[in-house]
């Protein structure tokens, strides 16, 4: 139960004068969840991306132009249109002691200007002064107000990020009656720590932030801001560790084996392991054995081999006389892996099945049957693991591939299918460091270094889509050298329809030029087609196949050394680097070209240039956040960390290491959250709607 003491800020944004239904869908809509009523909080966490500086008070005469002045003028005489030509600008001239200025309006109403401008009164105008034909002009001032007004205004007025519909006074508004409702709250952080950050108690930061009094109020590294940055982070790390707590309490079975099964895997393998990957699967093994849950992220970069990691450390489980999970984001991704793994599994003599959405009635029935009577070693599947009546004898370890793709939620569902499960989780994203720890708490990592041996770099190309005829043709020189290719097209979900009739298109040009030897896979296909036209080309069978992002994850298909990414533009660089990993698999030169739709923007053109000079997933994530930096800077959009509204890694990185310390510290000595620091910390983490962790812990 959320804390009565809350309730002001978690009260509807309708609850608030002034705002219906209407306005508050758009809200809704600005903080980007319009299927949720907002509420104040959303509002409150809503902070200013920039403002208007009214301190610039010259007199006329000194007025720089094009600068965003507040002027003080007497108003001399209104010149409104001329009556046969009523779309010509409405003039107003005014004057001060120095100069005098023209105000202009376009398409206004007569009777509305003479009220707000009457003339021989004096007014306050603010807005951008220009230079026109030698005289002085401000095109429809931003504010105009009296001298009474004036006293009021504030003097740093910050400007929100909007959205279509909303107006800015609208916004202003609002926050300032959000404000005023926040409650005193007992302080969550350490009174130290603030005073040694000089950090400000939270309802101030906000107060702050919304009420500027300097530019320096405004910037991420404020104390305001700062403050709130490292309540959210937190927040965050607090509820990472009581996740990891709560998966540690009930402390794991030891799951030793001699190591016969690995044995017989590796020798079934065509290769032999990587150092980096022989080091990943000692630390699972000795994690293993230990009488205490492993939570382990598998981290490395595409094509850098977890699988067969992820195998091993099932091998040895299974040794032990236990069970094991094996859990994919697609089903695309369930069946290959099965695929991969089945060879493997007969010849260490490991029995093997799939569950997927797709395996119904009997079939589900049976594998369940089987499951729960310990017929079956290693289950592979999807989501449909978590299904509640899916029972394990003895499930010892649970594997989750490319584990951004779920919450906590799903991995605690699984978790909970055994006894004190063992965790290993495998990422692909190139994560920078820092972002590492946000999304994942203290997990223990292992991480793949170098590719196996005797992969090539990706030669990359970039090039306009109009030059498409050489594209094929270069296709075909492929084909003719007994290659296989991906050509991938974009769908972008806002655009799903368009897209895939695109992706359609695409597939029937092509299967014209180059016959049956072109499948199509996308994400809307059935799953049997799916398979099929996955295993066409899988085989050899189709050479070319077209694909939406469904392949984007974890597809191995070593043969195939030719891509084609159309739109290239529309992609984010980790998407491209994910999507490059597809190819550069096998022994054989691999070519990646980026078709895009010109004219570039400068942050398309750096991206493709980016991907063009390097294969290394740690350099492309680390440029990717320079790049959503920049375009930051530019005014596209706002960047932040992903699940985080107030947290910036570029201003707040630094914190985060803290945050997580803290919140070892505190759950150390107050493991529940039963104190009264550990109440207001409860507060905190319904504040940033990470409240989830508390129902692991229980009532205070
Ligand atoms: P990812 O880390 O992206 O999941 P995979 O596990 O799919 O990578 O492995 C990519 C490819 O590399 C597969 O074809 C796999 O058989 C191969 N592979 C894995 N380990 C090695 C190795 N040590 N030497 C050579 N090839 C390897
Ligand atoms: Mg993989």
């Amino acid at each position: 139960m959320r804390p009565p003491v809350l309730n002001p800020l978690f009260a509807p944004l309708s609850a608030l004068p002034g705002i219906g239904a209407k306005l508050a869908k758009l809200f809704a809509r600005l903080f980007g969840n319009e299927a949720e009523q907002p509420r104040v909080v959303d509002l409150l966490f809503h902070l200013p991306a920039g403002f208007v500086d009214r301190r610039n008070q010259p007199k006329l005469s000194a007025v720089v132009p094009d600068t965003v002045v507040t002027v003080a003028v007497t108003v001399d005489r209104h010149r409104p249109p001329p009556p046969h030509r009523p779309r010509a600008p409405y003039n107003i001239e005014a004057h001060d002691e120095t100069n005098s200025l023209t105000i202009t309006y376009f398409n206004a109403r007569k009777d509305y200007l003479q009220k707000l401008l009457p003339e021989g009164e004096r007014r306050y105008v603010s807005g951008t002064a220009t230079l026109y034909d030698g005289h002085l002009q401000m095109v429809h001032p931003e504010r105009v107000v009296s001298e009474a007004g004036f006293a009021k205004l504030p003097l740093l007025d910050p400007v929100y990020p909007l959205t279509e519909g909303l107006h800015p006074n609208q916004v202003r508004k609002a926050i300032e009656l959000a404000l005023d409702r926040v409650p005193a709250l007992p302080e969550w952080q350490d009174t130290e720590w603030l005073k040694r950050n000089g950090f400000p108690a939270f309802a101030e930061a906000l107060r702050t932030i919304h009420r500027p009094q300097t530019p320096a109020d405004l910037e991420p590294q404020s104390p305001a801001w700062s403050r709130l940055a490292y309540d959210e982070l937190l927040a965050g790390q607090l509820a990472l560790a009581l996740l990891r707590a709560h998966l540690r309490t009930r402390s794991g079975r030891g799951s030793a084996a001699e190591g016969v099964l690995r044995a017989r895997i590796v020798a079934a393998l065509p290769y032999s392991l990587t150092p980096s990957q022989q080091r990943a699967i000692d630390d699972i093994v000795t994690d293993l054995a230990q009488p205490n849950r492993m939570l382990r992220l598998l981290h490395g970069d595409v094509g850098s081999g977890k699988t067969v990691v992820a195998l091993l450390a099932v091998a040895t489980v299974i040794e032990a006389g236990r069970q094991a999970a094996f859990m994919a984001p697609t089903e695309i991704l369930a069946r290959q892996h099965f695929a991969t793994i089945a060879p493997l599994a007969k010849a260490a003599g490991i029995r093997l099945a799939i569950l997927t959405g797709r395996e119904r009635g009997r079939e589900r029935a049976d594998i369940l049957a089987a499951l729960g009577a310990g017929d079956i070693d290693l289950i592979v599947g999807t989501h449909a693991l978590f299904q509640e009546d899916v029972a394990f004898a003895d499930l010892a370890l649970a594997i989750i591939d490319e584990q951004h793709r779920f919450g906590v939620h799903q991995r605690l569902a699984l978790a909970r299918k055994g006894e004190a499960v063992d965790l290993l989780v495998l990422t692909a994203t190139p994560i920078p460091r820092t972002l590492v720890l946000t999304y994942f708490g203290d997990m223990d990592i292992s991480e793949l270094r170098e590719k196996p041996a005797g992969r090539q770099r990706i030669d990359t190309r970039a090039l306009p889509l109009d030059r498409l005829e050489e594209v094929i043709d270069a296709v075909r020189r492929a084909l003719d050298d007994g290659r296989r290719v991906y050509w991938v097209c974009p769908l972008i979900e806002e655009s799903e329809s368009v897209d895939l009739a695109a992706a359609d298109a695409r597939y029937e040009s092509l299967q014209k030029r180059f016959g049956e030897t072109v499948a199509l896979v996308h994400g809307r296909m059935r799953g049997a087609e799916k398979d099929k036209a996955m295993a066409r080309f899988a085989s050899g069978a189709a050479r070319i196949l077209v694909a939406t992002t469904v392949i984007e994850v974890g597809v191995d298909v070593p043969e195939a050394s030719v891509m084609v990414i159309e739109h290239a533009e529309r992609f984010g660089l980790a998407q491209l680097h994910q999507l490059r990993g597809r190819i550069g698999r096998g022994t054989e030169r691999s070519t990646c070209l980026l078709l895009y739709k010109g004219p570039l923007g400068e942050t398309a053109k750096a991206r493709l240039a980016i991907l063009r000079e390097t294969d290394d997933g740690f350099r492309i994530a680390e440029e990717d956040l320079r790049l959503r930096g920049e375009g930051d800077l530019l005014g596209t959009r706002q960047s932040g960390m992903p699940g985080f509204r107030i947290a910036r890694l570029e201003s707040h990185g630094k914190l985060l290491s803290a945050a997580r310390e803290d919140a070892a510290l505190v759950l150390n000595r107050d493991p529940r959250l039963t104190s009264s620091r550990g109440a207001a910390l409860r507060n905190l983490l319904y504040l940033f709607a990470r409240d989830e962790a508390i129902s692991l812990i229980g009532a205070g």
